[in-house]
């Protein structure tokens, strides 16, 4: 049997793991190889679902501090569990306002929970361990805070007054981008 790659080897360390905080120097001898488990843990946390917190998205860690707070999905990676294009992402970002569809956050501010500056990514709706495809109906753009599922929020839709309002403060191409998207939304339905 073949040597088992760096990021299997980061997934049975991480599953062996499960509830501890992992200092970085861990998943560099975990993963054998350094300067690449960093990638690896994205590919976890976005290919796969594992919800691998940092100090990015916790209080409770320091930089270089790791946590996998539950056990994660058994099934691995579909064979074309492959990254979302960068064309089908613009199409989503575009069709969505570039607005985080959870909470209502696009880039330029910065995350009241986290105090972080808000990243925008591309989710699926269905996810794709339980069969959801890359299709753009089942694709949403998230923040990186909603994306992991790590946001207290329910799934309240933001308020028509708070949506103005950031329309209002808008430079004057983002509100070009709104006014395209709505009337691309909205074309035909009277
Ligand atoms: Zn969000």
């Amino acid at each position: 049997m073949p040597e088992p790659g760096s990021k299997e080897r980061l997934r049975r360390f991480l599953r062996a793991n499960v509830g501890r905080v992992i200092e970085s120097h861990e998943l560099f001898e975990a993963s054998g190889r350094k300067n690449e488990f960093g990638r690896r843990i994205r590919e976890l946390r976005e290919d796969e679902g594992w919800r691998i917190l940092s100090h990015n998205d916790s209080a409770e860690l320091k930089p270089g501090q790791y946590l996998l707070r539950e056990t994660p999905p058994e099934k691995r990676a579909p064979v074309h569990g492959r990254a979302i294009s960068a064309r089908l992402r613009a199409l989503v970002f575009d069709r969505d306002g570039s607005i985080c569809q959870m909470c209502g956050l696009s880039p330029g501010g910065v995350d009241p929970e986290t105090g972080r500056n808000v990243r925008l990514h591309v989710g699926h709706i269905k996810d794709r361990s339980l069969g959801g495809t890359d299709e753009l109906s089942n694709l949403r753009t998230l923040c990186s805070t909603c994306n992991q599922g790590a946001k207290n929020i329910t799934t309240e839709k933001p308020t028509a007054i708070w949506l103005l309002g950031q329309v209002r403060r808008a430079g004057i191409e983002e509100q070009r981008t709104v006014y395209d998207f709505l009337r691309a939304k909205f074309a035909g339905s009277g």
